[in-house]
Protein backbone atom coordinates (compact mmCIF):
# COMPACT_ATOMS: atom_id res chain seq x y z
CA UNK A 1 0.00 0.00 0.00
CA UNK A 2 1.21 3.52 -0.83
CA UNK A 3 1.48 5.42 2.30
CA UNK A 4 0.83 8.64 -0.30
CA UNK A 5 -2.05 10.44 0.95
CA UNK A 6 -5.23 10.62 -1.65
CA UNK A 7 -5.52 13.51 -4.10
CA UNK A 8 -7.05 16.25 -3.01
CA UNK A 9 -7.78 19.58 -5.19
CA UNK A 10 -9.68 22.22 -4.50
CA UNK A 11 -11.42 25.27 -5.63
CA UNK A 12 -11.38 28.73 -4.22
CA UNK A 13 -13.14 31.64 -5.67
CA UNK A 14 -13.42 35.14 -3.99
CA UNK A 15 -16.89 35.90 -4.11
CA UNK A 16 -17.07 39.40 -5.21
CA UNK A 17 -18.90 38.68 -8.28
CA UNK A 18 -20.58 35.71 -10.07
CA UNK A 19 -18.58 33.20 -11.36
CA UNK A 20 -17.04 34.19 -15.09
CA UNK A 21 -15.24 32.60 -17.72
CA UNK A 22 -11.93 32.26 -16.06
CA UNK A 23 -13.21 31.34 -12.81
CA UNK A 24 -14.54 28.78 -14.69
CA UNK A 25 -11.23 27.88 -16.40
CA UNK A 26 -9.99 26.82 -12.87
CA UNK A 27 -12.69 25.08 -11.64
CA UNK A 28 -12.73 22.92 -14.21
CA UNK A 29 -9.07 22.71 -14.24
CA UNK A 30 -8.62 22.01 -10.63
CA UNK A 31 -11.63 19.93 -10.87
CA UNK A 32 -10.93 17.35 -13.70
CA UNK A 33 -7.07 17.22 -12.36
CA UNK A 34 -7.87 15.88 -8.87
CA UNK A 35 -11.18 13.58 -10.37
CA UNK A 36 -8.57 12.25 -13.20
CA UNK A 37 -6.17 11.07 -10.34
CA UNK A 38 -9.01 9.43 -8.45
CA UNK A 39 -9.34 12.22 -5.80
CA UNK A 40 -11.57 14.38 -3.95
CA UNK A 41 -12.66 18.05 -5.04
CA UNK A 42 -13.83 20.15 -2.28
CA UNK A 43 -14.89 23.86 -2.72
CA UNK A 44 -14.20 27.07 -0.53
CA UNK A 45 -15.72 30.48 -0.36
CA UNK A 46 -12.79 33.17 0.34
CA UNK A 47 -14.89 35.54 1.73
CA UNK A 48 -11.45 36.48 4.32
CA UNK A 49 -11.86 39.96 2.32
CA UNK A 50 -15.70 40.68 4.62
CA UNK A 51 -16.14 43.96 2.77
CA UNK A 52 -15.10 43.18 -0.41
CA UNK A 53 -17.05 39.82 0.18
CA UNK A 54 -21.01 39.53 -0.47
CA UNK A 55 -22.97 36.52 0.42
CA UNK A 56 -25.30 36.46 -2.64
CA UNK A 57 -21.90 36.11 -5.19
CA UNK A 58 -20.87 33.16 -2.97
CA UNK A 59 -24.70 31.55 -3.56
CA UNK A 60 -24.81 32.23 -7.32
CA UNK A 61 -20.86 30.71 -8.07
CA UNK A 62 -22.39 27.82 -6.07
CA UNK A 63 -25.35 27.30 -7.86
CA UNK A 64 -23.23 27.89 -11.40
CA UNK A 65 -21.17 25.11 -10.39
CA UNK A 66 -23.71 22.87 -10.13
CA UNK A 67 -25.21 23.74 -13.35
CA UNK A 68 -21.88 23.40 -14.88
CA UNK A 69 -22.14 19.86 -13.50
CA UNK A 70 -19.00 20.59 -11.41
CA UNK A 71 -19.89 19.12 -7.63
CA UNK A 72 -17.32 18.91 -5.01
CA UNK A 73 -16.99 16.86 -2.26
CA UNK A 74 -17.94 17.20 1.62
CA UNK A 75 -18.95 20.66 2.90
CA UNK A 76 -18.14 24.17 1.29
CA UNK A 77 -16.18 25.87 3.74
CA UNK A 78 -16.04 29.20 4.42
CA UNK A 79 -13.60 31.68 5.43
CA UNK A 80 -15.86 34.16 7.49
CA UNK A 81 -16.01 31.14 9.39
CA UNK A 82 -12.68 30.35 10.40
CA UNK A 83 -11.07 33.32 12.34
CA UNK A 84 -10.00 31.54 15.34
CA UNK A 85 -7.94 29.31 13.01
CA UNK A 86 -6.21 32.29 11.72
CA UNK A 87 -5.50 33.53 15.31
CA UNK A 88 -4.29 30.25 16.28
CA UNK A 89 -2.18 30.07 12.80
CA UNK A 90 -0.77 34.05 14.38
CA UNK A 91 -0.33 33.14 17.80
CA UNK A 92 2.32 29.94 16.87
CA UNK A 93 4.04 32.39 14.47
CA UNK A 94 4.37 35.15 16.76
CA UNK A 95 5.24 32.45 19.30
CA UNK A 96 8.00 31.67 16.99
CA UNK A 97 9.18 35.36 17.34
CA UNK A 98 8.08 35.71 13.41
CA UNK A 99 5.83 38.36 13.61
CA UNK A 100 5.99 41.76 14.26
CA UNK A 101 4.04 45.30 14.23
CA UNK A 102 3.74 47.78 11.72
CA UNK A 103 2.40 51.11 11.56
CA UNK A 104 3.65 52.00 8.22
CA UNK A 105 0.75 53.85 6.21
CA UNK A 106 -0.34 53.66 2.48
CA UNK A 107 1.37 56.99 2.41
CA UNK A 108 4.64 55.72 3.91
CA UNK A 109 4.39 52.32 1.18
CA UNK A 110 4.04 54.90 -1.98
CA UNK A 111 8.09 55.76 -0.94
CA UNK A 112 9.13 51.66 -1.23
CA UNK A 113 10.38 50.24 -4.06
CA UNK A 114 8.29 48.23 -6.74
CA UNK A 115 9.57 44.77 -8.01
CA UNK A 116 9.68 43.77 -11.70
CA UNK A 117 6.00 43.18 -11.70
CA UNK A 118 4.71 46.62 -9.81
CA UNK A 119 4.64 45.06 -6.82
CA UNK A 120 5.68 47.19 -3.74
CA UNK A 121 8.56 45.33 -1.80
CA UNK A 122 8.57 46.32 1.92
CA UNK A 123 11.97 47.64 3.13
CA UNK A 124 11.26 46.66 6.64
CA UNK A 125 11.06 49.61 8.21
CA UNK A 126 9.17 49.10 11.47
CA UNK A 127 10.93 45.23 11.52
CA UNK A 128 13.74 46.72 14.56
CA UNK A 129 10.91 49.01 16.29
CA UNK A 130 9.54 46.17 18.89
CA UNK A 131 6.32 47.63 18.10
CA UNK A 132 3.69 45.56 19.95
CA UNK A 133 1.10 43.80 17.64
CA UNK A 134 -2.15 45.33 18.79
CA UNK A 135 -4.15 47.42 16.72
CA UNK A 136 -1.23 47.34 14.18
CA UNK A 137 -0.72 45.01 10.95
CA UNK A 138 1.13 42.66 11.60
CA UNK A 139 4.08 41.48 9.29
CA UNK A 140 5.53 37.77 8.78
CA UNK A 141 9.74 38.18 8.56
CA UNK A 142 10.89 36.76 5.35
CA UNK A 143 14.40 36.63 6.58
CA UNK A 144 16.55 35.90 3.47
CA UNK A 145 14.21 32.77 2.04
CA UNK A 146 15.18 31.65 -1.08
CA UNK A 147 11.86 29.70 -1.92
CA UNK A 148 11.74 27.64 -5.51
CA UNK A 149 9.30 25.14 -6.17
CA UNK A 150 8.52 23.24 -9.28
CA UNK A 151 5.54 23.69 -11.02
CA UNK A 152 3.39 21.40 -12.94
CA UNK A 153 2.98 23.59 -15.82
CA UNK A 154 5.12 26.30 -15.36
CA UNK A 155 8.07 24.12 -14.37
CA UNK A 156 10.63 25.21 -12.16
CA UNK A 157 10.20 28.88 -10.08
CA UNK A 158 12.16 30.85 -7.84
CA UNK A 159 11.65 33.18 -5.49
CA UNK A 160 14.23 35.70 -2.99
CA UNK A 161 11.29 36.65 -0.79
CA UNK A 162 13.54 39.46 0.92
CA UNK A 163 14.29 40.97 -2.40
CA UNK A 164 11.28 40.53 -3.79
CA UNK A 165 8.32 40.92 -1.44
CA UNK A 166 9.99 42.08 2.26
CA UNK A 167 8.38 41.01 5.31
CA UNK A 168 4.20 41.04 4.87
CA UNK A 169 1.27 41.54 5.89
CA UNK A 170 -0.60 38.50 7.35
CA UNK A 171 -3.08 40.65 9.42
CA UNK A 172 -4.37 44.46 8.52
CA UNK A 173 -4.63 46.99 10.76
CA UNK A 174 -8.18 46.46 10.30
CA UNK A 175 -8.11 42.96 12.17
CA UNK A 176 -8.48 40.90 9.06
CA UNK A 177 -6.88 38.44 8.30
CA UNK A 178 -4.54 38.65 4.66
CA UNK A 179 -5.17 35.99 2.02
CA UNK A 180 -1.78 35.03 1.85
CA UNK A 181 -2.20 33.47 5.62
CA UNK A 182 -5.71 32.23 5.04
CA UNK A 183 -5.38 29.99 2.43
CA UNK A 184 -2.15 28.59 3.81
CA UNK A 185 -3.91 27.65 6.82
CA UNK A 186 -7.49 26.19 5.35
CA UNK A 187 -5.47 23.91 2.80
CA UNK A 188 -3.60 22.71 5.58
CA UNK A 189 -6.42 21.96 7.28
CA UNK A 190 -8.29 20.19 4.63
CA UNK A 191 -5.44 18.52 3.59
CA UNK A 192 -5.27 19.53 0.18
CA UNK A 193 -2.70 18.28 -1.42
CA UNK A 194 -2.90 19.71 -5.14
CA UNK A 195 -3.45 23.26 -5.65
CA UNK A 196 -4.85 23.86 -9.38
CA UNK A 197 -5.50 27.88 -10.07
CA UNK A 198 -4.80 30.58 -12.42
CA UNK A 199 -1.30 31.83 -12.94
CA UNK A 200 -2.02 35.06 -11.40
CA UNK A 201 -1.05 33.19 -8.50
CA UNK A 202 2.08 31.75 -9.53
CA UNK A 203 3.40 35.18 -7.62
CA UNK A 204 1.55 34.61 -4.47
CA UNK A 205 2.88 30.67 -4.58
CA UNK A 206 6.60 31.49 -2.76
CA UNK A 207 5.05 33.40 0.07
CA UNK A 208 2.41 30.39 0.97
CA UNK A 209 5.17 27.95 0.53
CA UNK A 210 7.79 30.44 3.64
CA UNK A 211 4.31 30.55 5.11
CA UNK A 212 3.89 26.10 5.29
CA UNK A 213 7.58 26.06 6.47
CA UNK A 214 6.84 28.38 9.52
CA UNK A 215 3.91 26.56 10.33
CA UNK A 216 5.15 23.28 9.88
CA UNK A 217 2.50 22.36 7.61
CA UNK A 218 2.94 20.17 4.27
CA UNK A 219 3.67 21.93 0.97
CA UNK A 220 0.97 20.62 -2.09
CA UNK A 221 1.84 20.23 -5.44
CA UNK A 222 1.04 23.68 -7.62
CA UNK A 223 -0.41 23.86 -11.78
CA UNK A 224 -1.10 27.18 -12.36
CA UNK A 225 -2.96 27.14 -15.83
CA UNK A 226 -2.85 29.90 -18.06
CA UNK A 227 -5.18 32.90 -16.56
CA UNK A 228 -7.82 34.06 -19.02
CA UNK A 229 -7.68 37.90 -20.29
CA UNK A 230 -9.98 40.07 -21.71
CA UNK A 231 -8.95 41.96 -25.39
CA UNK A 232 -7.17 44.84 -23.04
CA UNK A 233 -4.86 42.69 -21.61
CA UNK A 234 -6.04 42.51 -18.09
CA UNK A 235 -7.18 39.33 -16.45
CA UNK A 236 -11.18 38.65 -16.64
CA UNK A 237 -13.37 40.31 -13.62
CA UNK A 238 -15.68 42.06 -12.25
CA UNK A 239 -13.34 44.66 -12.87
CA UNK A 240 -13.36 44.18 -16.66
CA UNK A 241 -16.81 43.44 -16.61
CA UNK A 242 -16.50 40.09 -17.39
CA UNK A 243 -20.02 38.40 -18.72
CA UNK A 244 -21.87 36.34 -16.33
CA UNK A 245 -21.37 33.20 -17.68
CA UNK A 246 -24.49 31.90 -20.02
CA UNK A 247 -27.38 29.81 -19.05
CA UNK A 248 -26.90 26.95 -21.29
CA UNK A 249 -23.47 25.58 -19.66
CA UNK A 250 -22.38 23.05 -22.93
CA UNK A 251 -20.72 25.42 -25.56
CA UNK A 252 -18.98 27.27 -22.64
CA UNK A 253 -18.08 24.30 -20.80
CA UNK A 254 -16.36 23.38 -24.90
CA UNK A 255 -14.55 26.59 -24.46
CA UNK A 256 -13.11 26.55 -21.10
CA UNK A 257 -11.82 22.66 -22.38
CA UNK A 258 -10.94 24.16 -25.90
CA UNK A 259 -8.81 27.34 -23.62
CA UNK A 260 -7.04 24.45 -22.25
CA UNK A 261 -6.12 22.64 -25.37
CA UNK A 262 -8.06 19.57 -24.54
CA UNK A 263 -9.02 16.94 -26.48
CA UNK A 264 -12.70 17.95 -27.69
CA UNK A 265 -14.98 14.80 -27.55
CA UNK A 266 -15.99 13.45 -31.18
CA UNK A 267 -20.22 14.37 -30.14
CA UNK A 268 -21.59 17.54 -28.50
CA UNK A 269 -22.29 16.14 -24.86
CA UNK A 270 -25.84 16.07 -24.53
CA UNK A 271 -25.52 17.99 -20.92
CA UNK A 272 -23.01 19.88 -18.49
CA UNK A 273 -22.88 16.38 -16.17
CA UNK A 274 -22.51 14.10 -19.33
CA UNK A 275 -19.58 16.44 -20.58
CA UNK A 276 -17.99 16.64 -17.55
CA UNK A 277 -17.81 12.39 -17.46
CA UNK A 278 -16.08 12.66 -20.32
CA UNK A 279 -13.87 15.69 -19.48
CA UNK A 280 -12.31 13.98 -16.43
CA UNK A 281 -11.46 10.61 -18.73
CA UNK A 282 -10.02 12.75 -21.49
CA UNK A 283 -8.28 15.10 -19.08
CA UNK A 284 -4.73 15.40 -20.10
CA UNK A 285 -2.29 17.95 -18.06
CA UNK A 286 0.58 17.08 -20.81
CA UNK A 287 -1.54 19.39 -23.65
CA UNK A 288 -2.00 22.37 -20.89
CA UNK A 289 -0.47 25.28 -22.82
CA UNK A 290 2.67 26.19 -20.45
CA UNK A 291 1.95 29.75 -20.79
CA UNK A 292 0.61 32.51 -17.95
CA UNK A 293 -2.31 33.79 -20.16
CA UNK A 294 -4.24 33.53 -22.99
CA UNK A 295 -6.80 35.81 -24.90
CA UNK A 296 -10.68 34.38 -23.67
CA UNK A 297 -12.90 33.26 -25.90
CA UNK A 298 -16.13 34.69 -26.63
CA UNK A 299 -18.72 33.29 -24.70
N1 LIG B 1 -9.54 33.25 -3.76
C1 LIG B 1 -8.55 33.41 -4.78
C2 LIG B 1 -9.15 34.07 -6.00
O1 LIG B 1 -10.35 33.95 -6.21
C3 LIG B 1 -7.94 32.11 -5.22
C4 LIG B 1 -7.10 31.53 -4.19
C5 LIG B 1 -6.38 30.26 -4.55
O2 LIG B 1 -6.82 29.52 -5.46
O3 LIG B 1 -5.39 30.01 -3.89
O4 LIG B 1 -8.43 34.68 -6.75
Amino acid sequence: MSGSPAVRGRFAPSPTGPLHFGSLVAALASSCDARAAGGQWLVRIEDVDEPRSSTSAARSILAALVRYGLRWNGEVVRQSQRTRAYEAALARLAAAGLIYGCECTRRDMEAAPRNATGERVYPGTCRGLGLAAGALAQRVRVGDAIVSFTDRLQGRQAQDLADDVGDFIVRRADGLFAYQLAVVVDDAEQAVTSIVRGADLLASTARQIHLQRCLGVPTPEYLHVPVAIAGSGEKLSKQTDAPPLPADPVPTLLAAWHFLDQALPPTRPSSADAFVAYAVGAWSRSRLPPVRMLLAPRV
